[in-house]
């Protein structure tokens, strides 16, 4: 039973869901179907991944009825212009094949490019909910003073900040900011991609509760209160990243592996404030 986190907007988003960074477009619609029959309902999908289509097909192909889903996708680097914000949701509506969508991101700030004007990205994206076709607007790789700004020049607050969080880089800068401003945190790369796996502390406590280091590590992230998506293309590693709520860590725990943190040495995706990668 996956619980659910209410947002700043008064929706409610499942606390966990399934990752689609890097898989394969034409493996998308097998994939991701698979996860639905996991059991995952919330699937957290980007313009970028060039995946869209696939998690439409899977959606479409599943049967579940549309309000036991929650959908998320994030705005292109390429496509911050506020026209450009609306022709590319249109589209990403269209690929995925829904009236409408549960949570859509500012992907990155680039705060480096288009004369650091984010705020009228941001503006175009709230816009979007007025329109009644998207249901939450929210951000990601947001640093403390990119939520400052938009939030004293729009005065609307995102719902969720998506950002690099796992126990190497547990980010708590980003995090607390985010909570003094009453926005929900998504943790990205919430395994580090891996890297967090073969911590020896992690495989000690994983010992302890005879389960597997990923299950530890997510379920810290569930502790910390954090929503989160691991990625997997393995059947097996679904289910495994999905049994999180039968047992649980102790305090002691929690804070073992946050004492794993390697601050901004333990990144493993690029910083938001230099970051400005432009698709082709
Ligand atoms: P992740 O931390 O979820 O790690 C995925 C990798 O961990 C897999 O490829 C696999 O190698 C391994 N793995 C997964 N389950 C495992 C298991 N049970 N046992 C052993 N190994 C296992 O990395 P991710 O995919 O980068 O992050 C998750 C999701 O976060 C992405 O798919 C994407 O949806 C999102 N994301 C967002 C951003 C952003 O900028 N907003 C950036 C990166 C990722």
């Amino acid at each position: 039973m996956v619980p659910t986190i209410t947002l700043n907007d008064k929706t409610q988003i499942p606390q966990l869901g399934f990752g689609t960074y890097l898989i394969p477009p034409e493996q998308t619609a097998d994939i991701v179907g698979q996860a639905l029959q996991v059991g995952y309902r919330h699937v957290d999908t980007a313009q970028m991944y060039g995946n869209e289509e696939g998690v439409g097909r899977a959606i479409a192909a599943s049967g579940i009825p549309r309000e036991e889903l929650y959908v998320t996708s994030k705005l292109a680097n390429d496509k911050h212009r506020p026209d450009d914000v609306r022709r590319s949701f249109d589209e990403t509506m269209a690929r995925l094949g829904l009236e409408r969508l549960d949570l859509f991101l500012m992907h990155w700030p680039l705060p480096t490019l288009y004369d650091g004007d984010y705020v009228s990205t941001w503006k175009a994206i709230t816009d979007l909910v007025a329109d009644g076709r998207l249901r939450t607007a929210g951000v990601s790789n947001f640093q403390p003073d990119h939520l400052d700004r938009i939030v004293a020049e729009t005065g609307v607050v995102p719902a969720v900040n998506q950002i690099e969080a796992h126990p190497y880089f547990t980010n708590d800068t980003a995090r607390e900011a985010s909570r003094r401003h009453g926005v929900a945190v998504e943790a990205w790369s919430p395994l580090g991609q891996g890297a967090v796996l073969n911590d020896a502390k992690i495989a000690e406590i994983a010992a302890d509760h005879g389960r597997s280091a990923s299950q530890i590590v997510l379920r810290w992230h569930i502790q910390r209160g954090d929503i989160v998506f691991p990625k997997s293309m393995r059947r097996e590693r679904m289910a495994e990243n999905f049994a999180l709520f039968d047992f649980s860590l102790t305090p002691q725990e929690v804070d073992a592996i946050s004492s794993l943190d390697k601050g901004e040495r333990g990144r493993v995706g690029p910083n938001p404030d230099t970051f400005d990668y432009l698709p082709d």
